[in-house]
């Protein structure tokens, strides 16, 4: 049996109002799903009812082994305290308590406060100095912060959040997912509501809802696999720029833009993100190596055997440097008598073919 499993769930509002339209799908335990799709497409409503907040009009919802729709009112409230980390984009804190005092306000159902234990969380996101201090004296990045806190402090397996960033700027934006992918990594299961392909790109897989129906249950492994490519070069460039191994992130222009996917890279250990730096980590460096290789080899290539124009090799390589397999890379490198430089000078790695220099 699956953590959780959807079956043939509809949410009618009324007669007119279909939010859900038979949806169904499972979620392994300690799986990261995207939940996707435009405004109105029943996104909240479908977090709503895994979070026991709504309820069901048809259809099966099973959540760790409990079926929802066979719950009271008061039993639901139990499950969700127990069980289900819940944050929302408009934080919903109760504005005359202090950090420490709202986390320990969802702490109240399970057990005895514990204003101990709500201190750790606030420290364990970074708040440890923030403890008596109310939402109004906190950013919006930092009463997310809490939030989150907040959804940890009963141990939940389960962590539902509705749009988490979409109220704060991307540094805040940054610090929360990687909060997030922390969670994953200790074997939360994770639902995540977004509209923003980069953060949706973090999940291990994505369900896409339209007009309240599942359209969609996909992964976007090549693009993401190209992407991933790109970016190393782009820190191996920045490295050549800057001739230090850890650089900082303000010389990569490619790190804002992308910076959910670098939180993706350091966790697959491909680069250690360290405040304001970046470096490879070992696996990264090979990776960006080969990539590295491949596109300054097809450059050469394309120059000296196909004499193209210097100003257009950039754009072709990087079209087959992501599907050029290692044997074919190496005959091109032993056919081009392994060159030592790119047609614009810049070094090309050494390959296990390349002599001893
Ligand atoms: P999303 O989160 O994808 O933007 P929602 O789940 O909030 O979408 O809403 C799905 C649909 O259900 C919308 O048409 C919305 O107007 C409707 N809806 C949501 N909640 C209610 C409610 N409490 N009463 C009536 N209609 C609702
Ligand atoms: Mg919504």
């Amino acid at each position: 049996m699956s953590f959780i499993e959807v079956d043939t769930l509809t949410k009618k509002y009324g007669d007119s109002i279909h939010a859900l339209d038979r949806v169904s799908f499972t979620v392994e335990k300690g799986e990261w799903i995207a939940v996707m799709g435009p405004s109105g497409s029943g996104k909240s409503t479908l977090l709503n009812i895994l979070g026991c907040l709504d309820s069901v009009t048809e259809g099966r919802v099973v959540v760790d082994g409990q079926e929802l729709s066979g719950l009271s009112a008061r039993d639901l409230a139990r499950f969700r305290a127990e069980k289900i980390g819940f944050v929302f984009q408009q934080f919903h804190l109760v504005p005359y308590l202090t950090a420490v005092e709202n986390v320990m306000l969802a702490q109240y159902f399970h057990s005895l406060a514990d204003e101990a234990e709500a201190a750790e969380a606030l420290r364990r996101v970074g708040l440890g100095d923030r403890l008596g201090h109310l939402p109004s004296q906190l950013s919006g990045g930092e009463q997310q912060r809490v939030c989150v806190a907040r959804a940890l402090i009963n141990q939940p397996n389960l962590i539902l959040a509705d749009e988490p960033t979409g109220n704060l700027d991307e540094v805040n934006e940054a610090i929360v997912m990687g909060l997030m992918s922390e969670l994953h990594r200790e074997g939360h299961t994770i639902v995540i509501v977004t509209h923003d392909p980069e953060i949706g790109r973090m999940a291990e897989r994505r369900i896409e809802l339209h007009h309240g129906r599942l359209s969609e249950v996909s992964v976007f492994p090549t693009y993401e696999e190209e992407l991933i490519d790109n970016l190393l070069k782009a820190v191996w460039h920045a490295q050549e720029h800057v001739g230090k191994e850890v650089v900082p992130i303000e010389s990569l222009p490619e790190f804002l833009p992308n910076r959910a996917t670098f939180l993706l890279m350091a966790q697959e250990e491909l680069v250690d993100l360290e405040g304001e730096t970046l470096a490879f980590t070992s696996r990264g460096e090979a990776r960006g190596r080969e990539v590295l290789r491949r596109h300054r080899l097809s450059e050469r290539l394309f120059y000296d055997t196909f004499g193209l124009d210097k100003d257009l090799l950039d754009e072709h390589a990087c079209k087959i440097e992501h599907t050029l397999s290692p044997e074919v890379t190496e005959k091109i490198c032993i056919f081009l008598k392994h060159p030592l430089t790119c047609p614009h000078g810049s070094p090309i790695p050494r390959g296990a073919c390349c002599p001893a220099r």
